[in-house]
């Protein structure tokens, strides 16, 4: 029997992740994430609050997520690559987890609203999901261009009964969408905001981190149970860096795991890349402090990657602090590599991937090709999102 439960290492965190982290945000702000600091702590602690957390996990998620053995991948590799299935996951990804934890907070705390920004519409969708079944009224902010591109997201997240809003801000896209969310927060202080990463002010990457962290802790037992020892290696995509941390966060102190995170490396060449800790400068960005894709002057600039979910410029600061540190790796996997193993992928085991989780499985083949290691591969989500576009 695997135990479904957050992981209470991670309450440990002040909000600060060595030099990084911390909450750089307008004073306004500040009351209400204090509030929402300590409301998290106070929550957290409690049996009665990871009870209903994890009832929802398992009866509505459908957790534990099974840790397949892809003895077909393995076989093409040289290496025994065991698959974390998060894309079996109710709403198709990891997301809903974080999702189901902040609307679990929000409801505890009486928010009247949800609020919520989205890009590509998956975190958009996983929250209206989860607000749907609280019944608490949901806004989801949007860039106007991004409300074209992702028709489809768009008309879930209304049929879910979300309030979609588009905005006219700057370049129409997600980063202005959490500029028009953040407004709308300050204005209106009994709002919710949901965030969807690992990133952001404290206590926003402690909550996702603790909600993640599920990941982990299935991962680390359902190796145990198969294979009667740790991997060797473990492997996920990394966009905010959310379920990535979800995974290694029950790995950290085993120094013989190798951790490795496969950013969005788009061409592979600064600045068409989304790898923002392979290309990164230490920068204040959106509440938080670490590494940021920058110009010259040191101001953010958008990403490009193939992949919706990892395109953004800034990371989770604990992940800047594993890079520093060297507990972890990080590489720049390009657009081409991903589609290659998204192919590969769905030919071999017939699992047909996000295009982001594309890119950690896309990792793993090269570094663990005919190693003869014992790893595991985070695929964070399906792929049927992906497979219309031309590849
Ligand atoms: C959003 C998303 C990601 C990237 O987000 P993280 O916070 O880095 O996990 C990765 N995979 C899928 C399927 C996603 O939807």
């Amino acid at each position: 029997m695997i135990d479904v439960k957050p992981n209470p290492r991670m309450l440990q965190y002040d909000g600060t992740y060595g030099e990084y982290g911390g909450s750089y945000v307008p004073p306004v702000l500040e009351p209400q994430l204090k509030k929402l600091a300590e409301f998290f702590d106070d929550q957290a602690a409690k049996e009665e609050f990871n009870k209903e957390f994890i009832y929802i996990l398992k009866n509505y998620v459908g957790r534990p997520s099974a840790l397949y053995y892809a003895k077909n991948l393995s076989d093409y590799v040289g290496s025994k690559i065991y698959l974390k299935r998060e894309d079996l996951n109710h709403t198709g990804s990891h997301k809903i987890n974080n999702c189901i934890g902040q609307i679990l907070l929000a409801k505890k705390m009486g928010a009247t609203e949800i609020i919520a920004e989205t890009g590509a519409g998956q975190h958009g969708v996983a929250t209206a999901t989860a607000a749907a079944i609280f019944g608490i009224p949901c806004k989801i902010f949007m860039g106007e261009i991004d409300v074209e591109r992702q028709a489809l997201n768009v008309r879930r997240m209304r049929l879910l009964g979300a309030e979609v809003i588009a905005t006219n801000l700057g370049s129409r896209t997600l980063k202005d969408a959490v500029d028009a969310a953040l407004g709308y927060y300050i204005e209106n202080p009994n709002s919710f905001y949901l965030l969807g990463s690992h990133v952001g002010p404290h206590p926003y990457p402690k909550m996702v981190g603790y909600f993640q962290s599920v990941i982990g802790q299935e991962a680390r037992q359902q190796i145990l149970e198969f294979e009667g020892r740790l991997p060797d290696s473990i492997f996920a995509a990394v966009g905010g860096g959310s379920n990535a941390i979800g995974l290694f966060s029950s790995f950290l102190e085993d120094e013989s795991v190798e951790i490795h995170g496969a950013e969005g490396g788009g061409d592979g060449t600064y600045p068409n890349t989304a790898a923002t800790l392979s290309f990164g400068k230490t920068t204040i960005f959106q509440g938080t402090k670490s590494y940021c894709l920058v110009d010259e002057e040191g101001n953010p600039i958008p990403s490009k990657s193939i992949a919706a979910g990892l395109d953004y410029p800034g990371i989770s600061p604990q992940h800047a602090q594993m890079k520093d540190s060297q507990r972890a790796k990080y590489y720049p996997v390009t657009d081409a590599e991903a589609v290659e193993a998204f192919k590969l992928l769905s030919k071999l085991e017939g699992i047909t991937t996000a295009i982001e989780s594309a890119h950690a499985v896309a990792l793993a083949i090269k570094v663990l090709k005919d190693k003869n290691q014992l790893a595991i591969v985070n695929v964070s989500g399906r792929g049927d999102k992906d497979v219309e576009r031309e590849m």
